[in-house]
């Protein structure tokens, strides 16, 4: 058996603290945004749509109001590639995927779904969320005072056993966060497997929905080839049609405050989901819609397009698991993942010491999520899991970081192991 490997000398890891702290400028890595080289992928579409014109195969005038589903040709590039569904059963909303999924539960506390009871009306409305994940699903369910029913998140997904378990037996369960491909923060993609128990797994509440996040659905560092699980396929072979809702949007392709969020589904879903919003709005912003067409055309450009963002931030993720490799292989119980695409790496520390780690690189001049912000309610009961979000920051902060990040680790574990 392996044995874990020595830890360098208390000494010599303050010293090599005091040394990065010195040479370190501030870094701030706490939330993973896309770079200025990401975005400068994106220069042509400030110009867009100019004074082109167009004119949408439905009739629908870009240039007034109305048109709450989006623009037919919007939806027929972006809802095979991002959602995996035809343009008839995708809606086109605002900028912001994040606040589709608000309002879909907004929606369903106050209106319900397929004429159940709205969540609102109901005593306790739980909701899934594996964990490690992303810690604002979590703020939605506490805006909305959904109970937080935690499962562990694996590298192939959320764990299945205690997923049926729980929904199986407890009706009040409504929902469950699964964020499919490149989870946040471990990575994980979900396995074929996973998929189908999540499409054909008996629940106990009639209304139980997938909000199926497909973020960073385009965003693999290397184009795989491989074929994707179709969950709505999956769900819809299993008679279960009505259970996703999906949801992604080009927050991350392009400008990520002037992307487009879209939702899909059944045609039943569309149909409440439209119903529902058009109490709500008279239309989305089109111009937007229109420009984004303009900008990528074709599938084709869409995945060229993303090669280039997967270079990028691949480049960087490298220079992280070269490093971690380097200082922190066979250190007792540290690990962390390795993705093949989107923006996190989920680090594992010994046990309590997460925020003692956060603290080390703080003084170092680097700033990460703070610990605890991957778990429900803030809170990591075994205070092990650190999530590194590299995505912003030029390959030589990259280094910088990673380096700064493995010597914290490795100096509070020295610490513990000297009773300090
Ligand atoms: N979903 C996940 C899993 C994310 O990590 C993020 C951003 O970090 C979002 C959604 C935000 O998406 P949007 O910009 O479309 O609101």
């Amino acid at each position: 058996m392996l044995q874990p490997a020595a830890l360098p000398s208390l000494a010599t890891l303050r010293d090599r603290h005091a040394t990065l702290s010195a040479r370190c400028e501030p870094i701030n890595m706490t939330r993973g945004l896309p770079s200025p080289e990401q975005i400068s992928l994106t220069q042509d579409f400030l110009s867009l749509p100019g004074t082109h014109s167009f004119s949408s195969a439905d009739g629908q005038d870009w240039l007034n109001y109305g048109g709450l589903q989006g623009v037919l040709e919007v939806r027929a590039l972006f809802g095979p590639v991002m959602l995996g569904l035809p343009a008839e059963q995708v809606a086109i909303g605002e900028n912001s995927s994040l606040a589709l999924m608000h309002e879909a539960i907004g929606h369903a506390w106050i209106k319900g779904f397929g004429g159940a009871q709205p969540w609102g009306k109901a005593d306790v409305v739980r909701f899934i969320c594996p964990e490690p994940g992303y810690d604002r699903h979590f703020s939605i369910c506490d805006y909305y005072g959904i109970e937080m029913v935690p499962v562990a998140m694996t590298a192939e997904g959320p764990d299945m056993e205690a997923v049926e378990r729980l929904v199986s037996t407890d009706p009040s369960i409504r929902g469950m966060w699964c964020v499919p491909r490149h989870a946040n923060p471990n990575g994980a993609i979900y396995s074929t497997a996973t998929v189908n128990r999540l499409a054909t797994m008996p629940t106990a509440a009639t209304d139980f929905k997938l909000f199926w996040d497909n973020a960073y659905v385009v965003h693999d560092f290397i184009p795989s080839s491989e074929p994707r699980p179709d969950v709505y396929k999956a769900c819809a072979e299993a008679g279960h049609a009505d259970r996703p809702l999906l949801f992604a949007s080009t927050s991350k392709m392009v400008i990520p405050s002037s992307g487009i969020a879209m939702v899909g589904g059944s045609p039943n879903t569309l149909n409440w989901w439209l119903d529902c919003r058009q109490h709500k709005t008279i239309g989305p912003d089109k111009v937007n819609q229109v420009r984004h067409l303009m900008f990528f055309q074709t599938a084709q450009n869409l995945s060229a397009h993303m090669q280039r963002h997967g270079q990028l931030l691949g480049a960087k993720f490298d220079r992280v698991q070269q490093t971690f490799t380097r200082h922190l292989s066979g250190v007792a119980q540290v690990s962390w993942s390795r993705p093949l695409g989107g923006y996190f790496i989920a680090l594992l520390v010994p046990a309590g010491l997460a925020k003692r780690v956060v603290a080390i690189a703080a003084q170092a001049g680097v700033k990460m999520t703070p610990a605890g912000a991957t778990h429900c309610h803030g809170h990591d009961a075994e205070e092990r899991h650190l999530r590194i979000a590299p995505s912003y920051l030029s390959l030589a902060q990259v280094e910088q970081a990673a380096e700064v990040i493995a010597n914290s680790v490795l100096l509070a574990c020295a610490e513990r192991e000297a009773g300090q």
